[in-house]
Parts: structure tokens; C-alpha cells; sequence
């Protein structure tokens, strides 16, 4: 059992995943099994500055971490043998929830492209065995099913309690809400995708104008050469190459400013 703060591209080993079950008379269900989350302490409430990586429980219990801003130590607590709930202390997290991982999204796509997500979700589903898929795979096999090109670059809050979700969780989001299916009422985009060239044609040039999002998307940073009127030869103008680099950056860590490699020291297994 332990708790670890998540480090985009070293712990990739631990993807966030579902596992699909079918009961005997075909109804299809997914349950979560949950490896990256944000942490929220259940004193000051406030979201501490790291996703936390789960690397397993031994009597439901994950680990402590201590909250940075009012001290409170607070008790990281799962059930049973899938991640598909995290406890705060008393706090219950529910992934099927925060995370729009439920089955009854994939039966929402399936009515508008005539079944075509459950036929390559289910694709290798083997009676006999336990059937687990990445959420990057979910979200994969889904959009080349239906054709739809994803930016990765949408960010989602499916809770005010927690303002920033995993990346693949906002890749599958994305790949939700460009797929045109009712999401929950509460769901809330907090960024919008940029549009590049190479975008042309996708579902979200469909529906995005330019002018819009420049709006958003304020330069952070001024060069000499801004004022160039195609500076890396795509024929995209500076500000998009200095957006798409930006977003990139802060899907990592929750702020840069925040980011303390000390707080490794504040988890104990
Ligand atoms: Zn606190």
C-alpha cells in the first residue's frame, strides 16, 4: 500500500482503467478501477497542488498525506478490490461520477452511431476472464470508430469540488463531448480547444471559430519576432504556436507555482 505524487511520463506503468463486465443476459456494465486522482482535504477542503497515484491498499487503506495548507493528515481509504471509490477521511469520492466513467455514456454513443462504441469496446471481451481497458484505449478505439479527431487540449469539471481531472480523463471527456451526447448538467468546460491547422475538418473546427478563442487565449509571452506573420511556416499565426505550447505545460501539475518536489516527504506510506 502507498501513495505516490503523480509524475506525467514516469508512472504511465499505472494507467486509470475500467473493467467491463457482461451478466447473463447481455446488459454490459463498467466499473472503474482508479490509480490517478486529485486529493481534497476533508478539513479545509481545499485541493492539494498534485495529482496522487495509487499503487495499492492493504485492508482498504491507501495512505496518509498531510495537508499542506492547514496540516491535517489526512487518511486516504479505498473498497474491496477495485479503485472505484477513494475516501477522504469520511469524504467519498465516486469515479463513475467524477470521471463520466459509467457504461450508460457508451450505450449514448451507441444510439447515435448505430452501436459502433460497444461493438469496439467489447471487441477482445473474454467470458472467462477478468476484461480490463485503459481509458486511453476506451477513449481510442471509440474515436476511430465514430471519426472523431481529439485535441487532448479540453479541460472538464464534472464537481466544483474538484477543478482539474486527470489528462486522459479529459481526453475521454473530450472524446464525450465532441461525440454530441447529453452530458450531465454540471459538466463545465473550462478550456477550449485550439484550433490548428492540422484541424481542419474535425468535429471541433466544426463548431469553433477563431476569433473566439484568441479571445481566451491571451499571448502569456512576448517575442521579438510576434509581429512575424507565419513565423513556423505552417501558415498558423504566432499566437496559436504560443497557446498550444502553454496548455500543454499546465495539464501536468495543477500550478507550476505550487509545484514543490519537498512534498514528496508529506506522504507516508
Ligand atoms: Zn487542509
Amino acid at each position: 500500500m502507498s501513495l505516490d505524487i503523480y509524475m506525467p511520463g514516469l508512472n504511465e506503468q499505472f494507467p486509470n482503467r475500467v473493467m467491463l463486465h457482461m451478466d447473463s443476459e447481455g446488459r454490459t456494465s463498467m466499473q472503474p478501477d482508479i490509480t490517478v486522482f486529485p486529493v481534497r482535504c476533508s478539513k479545509c477542503h481545499r485541493i492539494l497542488p498534485h495529482f496522487y497515484l495509487h499503487r495499492g491498499s492493504s485492508n482498504n487503506y491507501v495512505g496518509n498525506i498531510r495537508c499542506r495548507f492547514c496540516g491535517h493528515d489526512i487518511s486516504v481509504s479505498d473498497r474491496e478490490y477495485m479503485v472505484d471509490r477513494i475516501y477522504f477521511d469520511e469524504d467519498e469520492i465516486d469515479f463513475a461520477c467524477l470521471y463520466l466513467l459509467d457504461w450508460i455514456y457508451i450505450d449514448a454513443i451507441d444510439t447515435i452511431y448505430d452501436g459502433a462504441a460497444s461493438k469496439v469496446v467489447l471487441k477482445d471481451y473474454t467470458r472467462s476472464a477478468l476484461n480490463y481497458i485503459t481509458v486511453d484505449d476506451l477513449t481510442r478505439r471509440i474515436a476511430n470508430a465514430i471519426s472523431k479527431q481529439l485535441t487532448g487540449n479540453m479541460s472538464f469539471v464534472t464537481d466544483p469540488r474538484f477543478p482539474k481531472l486527470p489528462a486522459d480523463i479529459n481526453r475521454w471527456i473530450e472524446l464525450l463531448y465532441v461525440a454530441g451526447i447529453q452530458l450531465p448538467s454540471n459538466v463545465r468546460i473550462v478550456r477550449e480547444a485550439p484550433v490548428l491547422p492540422s484541424m481542419e475538418g474535425s468535429a471541433i473546427s466544426d463548431f469553433r471559430s477563431m476569433d473566439s478563442l484568441m479571445a481566451r487565449f491571451p499571448a502569456k509571452r512576448k517575442f521579438p519576432f510576434e509581429n512575424s506573420e507565419d513565423p513556423y511556416g505552417f501558415g498558423g499565426s504566432f499566437e496559436k504556436v504560443i497557446n498550444e505550447s502553454a496548455s500543454h505545460t499546465d495539464d501536468f501539475i495543477i500550478s507550476e507555482d505550487d509545484y514543490d518536489p519537498d512534498d514528496i516527504a508529506d506522504i507516508e506510506d
